[in-house]
């Protein structure tokens, strides 16, 4: 009997070498705007949310070049896509931005708010400044462009030839928000606030038919986290968290994005998908508990 091939742990820059194939257009016609969209996750989401066929609002804070990067890899597939220049931790940034897509791209149909950042400190040392950073854009980002969405939402209905759904978010969150993390009580912090923001926001409007859920991503290879994954000795420390064998890739991340704010998931509402290749089974326990 033929051996299935076996894949072996990547050390550090290896990917998976079973391509995926091309998503589905799923979101013809649709306006998505993703935050922190010029790198690591959020570009990768973008980027399939166009290939499903959305028009997408790319937002970033620095990096004019990686925005206007992702901005012509998305228009490369055949839709809109414009670069927006804003801080989620800032309300009337925020404010401007979404009028602004809302004016280009006529309206706002799905959120992927995205952005986020770790300021990683001992808990005794941690500033004043690291713990505010990490909570006005981690959660306060998304609170206010969540907000900003939403009345957009509610502003147009649902248009039934667009979705079944008068609007859709994703709010991204992390293993964080039940995995506690020493070191980065600020992060933690943020994201098990999203968990509960998310569940509250998507229990009052459901009844207008907008869907909210998260997802959960575990370790994924970004800039967020390089010293996790950029060396060999790194790359088998963490694998001793992951079950699955292997780092994340910011596709893994994207794919399901793609399909939760699609119909295809029209009767998800309210709920975290963990995208983390088993490390919320706590391994640590397969041998030891
Ligand atoms: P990343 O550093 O590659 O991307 C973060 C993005 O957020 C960047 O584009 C950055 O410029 C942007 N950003 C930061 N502050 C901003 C602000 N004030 N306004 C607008 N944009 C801002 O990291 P990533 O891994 O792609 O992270 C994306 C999201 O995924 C974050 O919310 C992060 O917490 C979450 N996440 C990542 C992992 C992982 O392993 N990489 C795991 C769990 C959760």
């Amino acid at each position: 009997m033929p051996q299935s091939p076996v894949i072996a742990p990547t050390p550090t820059a290896n990917r998976d070498p079973v391509p995926l194939p091309p998503l589905p257009k799923l979101l013809t016609g649709q306006v998505a705007l993703v935050t922190g969209a010029n790198s690591g996750i959020g570009a990768a989401v973008a980027l399939a949310l166009g290939q499903a066929g959305a028009h997408v609002a790319v937002n970033y804070v620095s990096g004019d070049d990686s925005a206007a990067a992702v901005v012509a890899q998305i228009a490369a597939t055949g839709v809109k896509a414009k670069a927006y220049k804003a801080d989620v931790s800032d309300e009337g940034q925020v404010q401007a931005m979404f009028a602004a897509a809302i004016a280009d791209f006529g309206t706002v149909d799905i959120l992927i708010a995205n952005a986020g950042l770790q300021r990683d400190s001992a808990f005794t040392s941690m500033t004043m400044a690291e713990w505010q950073t990490v909570l006005n854009v981690n959660l306060t980002g998304q609170f206010l462009c969540s907000r900003e969405a939403v009345k957009e939402f509610v502003r147009r209905g649902v248009v039934p030839e667009v979705s079944r759904a008068a609007g859709k978010i994703i709010n991204m969150s992390s293993v964080h928000q039940v995995i506690p993390w020493g070191g980065h009580v600020n992060y933690a912090t943020s994201k098990g606030g999203i968990h509960m923001m998310m569940e509250s926001m998507a229990q009052e409007l459901a009844p207008q038919r907008i869907r909210i859920n998260a997802i959960a991503p575990g370790a994924i290879r970004t800039p967020i986290n390089t010293e996790a994954w950029n060396t060999p000795e790194a790359y088998d420390r963490l694998m001793t968290l992951v079950p699955y064998g292997r780092i994340g890739e910011p596709e893994d991340i994207a794919q399901t994005a793609a399909w939760l704010v699609s119909d295809h998931a029209d009767y998800i509402v309210g709920t975290t998908i963990f995208i983390d290749g088993g490390m919320t089974l706590y391994p640590g326990f397969a041998t030891n508990g």
